[in-house]
């Protein structure tokens, strides 16, 4: 079968034959429905630092994928024909953080598509435990972008969001999935920052109430924008180091910041001034909480609160990967999604 795979340390993707896979102990073979482009799949492509790092190929990337099930190894009792919603993040089951029942930070995560092969192809094996079964009025597309939604369902769950005003630095689709959520839950004011204007009209049809251009005066612009509310929470998808540290300055005394974006460079706070004495809580954003953040996504999904849809911007055929990867390099886009083919 024919899958997007990374064949050597450089940068790149190739389309290659593989062979297909076997479903293990507990394991389903899924043929994949729809799959979407992340930015880790960006920096496989590129060969970034972390990627030279983590990734050891020949590896079939793609982690965001929705498949329908077509086959099981021994103890997998899924039956042929559901479709499922597949979480990228196998964890070990076996560590302390996984008796814990906090499988999103089991030291021992395998990523589909990183460190075991991924779902950009036809045919996929992942664990029983890893698949949720979708309703029949979601699309393959929308299931398959469900993973990245579940980083923002997770984001948002560290405090109430209810008549707060939530500024969200970094309108990817994560970002702008945390502004339809955060919408959702009945935020009075969501203040959407990024520095693409793309990505802020995104972020306004996903539901922000006002977009800040992201410069060197991005506090004042913030401010202004809440319009002298306080600002009870900051959502930051950017990974920027003044990003980080605007939230710490920005959000009220008591307030609470959720940290999801990975940064190139480390951000220096003030702790003593901007996070001790100002009382806020910060929150490290890591996955989604098994199962507990994919049954919330789903409900959002299934109840029309949040239009996964609309993230979803571009599609492409698997085998334009390249095209699909520098469109996404280019920040002209949303979620892409690609099909099989
Ligand atoms: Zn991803
Ligand atoms: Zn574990």
């Amino acid at each position: 079968m024919q899958a997007v795979v990374k064949p050597i340390a450089a940068p790149g993707l190739v389309l290659a034959d593989v062979p297909q896979p076997v479903p293990g102990d507990g394991e389903l073979l899924l043929r994949v429905a729809a799959a979407s482009v992340c930015g880790t799949d960006v920096h496989i492509y590129d060969w970034n630092p972390w990627a030279a790092a983590r990734v050891h190929p020949p590896r079939v990337i793609g982690h965001e994928i929705c498949g329908e099930v077509v086959g099981r190894g021994p103890g997998a009792d899924l039956p042929d024909g559901r479709r499922v919603a597949v979480e990228s993040h196998i964890v070990c089951r076996q560590c302390n953080s996984c008796a814990r029942g906090d499988f999103h930070v089991c030291p021992n995560t395998r990523i589909l598509g990183v460190d075991v092969d991924g779902g950009f192809t036809s045919l996929v094996v992942v664990p029983q435990l890893n698949v949720f079964p979708i309703s029949d009025d979601t699309t393959s597309e929308v299931a398959a972008a469900l993973e990245p939604v579940g980083n923002a369902v997770h984001a948002c769950s560290y405090g109430e969001l209810a008549g707060r005003a939530v500024v969200v630095f970094g309108c990817g689709p994560i970002g702008c999935a945390a502004i339809a959520i955060a919408r959702a839950e009945g935020a009075a004011a969501v203040i959407a920052v990024d520095r693409n204007r793309y990505r802020l009209e995104l972020a306004e049809r996903m539901g922000a109430t006002s977009l800040v251009m992201a410069d060197n005066n991005v506090e004042p612009s913030v401010r202004a924008a809440a319009r002298g509310a306080d600002i009870d929470c900051a959502l930051e998808m950017s990974g920027a180091p003044s990003a980080v540290i605007a939230a710490t300055r920005l959000v009220r005394p008591g307030g609470w910041i959720s940290l999801l974006g990975i940064g190139d460079e480390p951000a220096t706070l003030d702790l003593s001034n901007d996070v001790v004495m100002t009382g806020i809580s910060l929150h490290g954003v890591v996955g989604r909480r098994l199962p507990q953040t994919w049954e919330a996504t789903m409900e959002y999904v299934r109840s029309g609160a949040v239009d996964v849809s609309a993230l979803i911007t571009h599609h492409y055929a698997m085998s334009e990967i390249v095209a699909a990867i520098e469109l996404i390099k280019s920040g002209h886009c949303g979620k892409v999604s690609l099909h099989p083919g």
